[in-house]
């Protein structure tokens, strides 16, 4: 028996997850989301105080374990003040430039639990109005949520239940086109978490059993550094971040293979678990682009600088357009899960 992956059931999950708000700090409905799956899968699950779910499967060696991570956290934002024209200021949650949400719809999400639409926009955004429009550098004093109620001063706005501190998600725009095309915000990390989701689908009911106890952790504060670094259990000997590839001028990364990173910020991945990526790649004619990326960090790099004495890599989907309207092809998702189910059969690395 093989994998046989499913690209209309793949896309079809990415659409469910992407549809639940989950920035980093408020990923409590995608975690029970998570949990149900895994419960649906009879998968054994632990859930961390953070709020992460480490899903495990027994192998044929249950002494040696593998551990992988992709993150379902997204960027997102908090109510930073109320104007006293009942727009918002936002303090942006992750890594990203204000720019990537000028004319983003929005959700608050108040305490109630309800929440209130709106959209991000540039306090001049009115050219008939404002001279800057155009010039006017996008920043935190003048970037502003417009809410969808007739709330017109701060008071106004307090009585609807939006306070400081509420968090904010951005309308993920979710489509996917006939040519194989899949765009949404927050591909970055839901499309490798689909991926790494349905491999622990098939594993939880197949007849064919993985080579080691193989531990699958969805983490949730990756965007903000810290995401699947605690309750790594001892016997993890690799540990492989499934995350997006970074594509942009200078890259080899694209849209239709999987990335394989050998070296981010953080410094150089494990060069053996590397390079054993990479030859499960060209073993089974998986498309696949080496790269190094400028301005990035992972969960598996955050584990070794948090002191876990693990051999690290990251692979991925290549993300177009990352942190902002992102997209990515069905044929990298294809040549990611194609890799996963490599690794996860493979030999662990000496
Ligand atoms: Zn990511």
């Amino acid at each position: 028996m093989t994998y046989q992956w499913n690209s209309k059931e793949t896309i079809g999950l990415l659409g469910e997850l992407t549809g639940i708000p989950s920035p980093s700090g408020y990923t409590m409905e995608i975690m029970k989301k998570i949990e149900k799956m895994m419960d649906s899968w009879n998968v054994d699950y632990t859930t961390t105080h953070k709020g992460g779910v480490i899903a495990t499967i027994k192998g044929e060696n249950e002494d040696r374990h593998r551990l992988l991570t992709a993150h379902v956290d997204t960027l997102g934002a908090m109510v930073k003040e109320i104007k006293p024209s009942g727009r918002l200021k936002l303090s942006l949650v992750g890594g990203f430039k204000f720019n990537a949400i000028e004319g983003e719809n929005c959700l608050i999400h108040m305490a109630s639990g309800k929440t209130v639409g709106g959209t991000i926009l540039l306090h001049q955004t009115t050219v008939h109005v404002y001279k800057d429009a155009g010039t006017a550098e996008r920043n935190a004093d003048n970037m502003e949520v417009r809410i969808d109620e007739k709330a017109f001063s701060e008071d106004a706005v307090r009585e609807l239940g939006i306070e400081v501190g509420d968090f904010v998600s951005f309308d993920p725009r979710f489509t996917a086109t006939e040519s194989g095309f899949v765009k949404s915000r927050h591909l970055d990390d839901k499309a490798s978490t689909a991926l790494l989701l349905q491999i622990v689908k098939h594993f939880s009911s197949a007849a064919e059993k993985l080579p080691y106890t193989t531990h699958f952790y969805i983490s949730n504060n990756e965007e903000i550094g810290y995401g699947g670094n605690s309750n790594i259990p001892a016997q993890t000997e690799e540990y492989i971040a499934v995350d997006m590839g970074a594509i942009g001028d200078g890259q080899s990364s694209d849209e239709y293979t999987v990335s394989i990173c050998a070296k981010d910020s953080s410094g150089p991945y494990h060069y053996g678990l590397t390079r054993h990526l990479v030859d499960l790649a060209k073993k089974n004619d998986i498309d696949y682009k080496l790269d190094i990326y400028p301005y990035y960090g992972s969960d598996a790099s955050a584990a070794i600088s948090a002191g876990y004495d693990v051999k690290h890599a990251l692979f991925g989907p290549g993300i177009e357009a990352s942190h902002s309207y992102e997209r990515t092809h069905t044929d990298s998702l294809k040549a990611s899960a194609a890799l996963l189910y490599a690794y996860v059969m493979s030999p662990l690395v000496s």
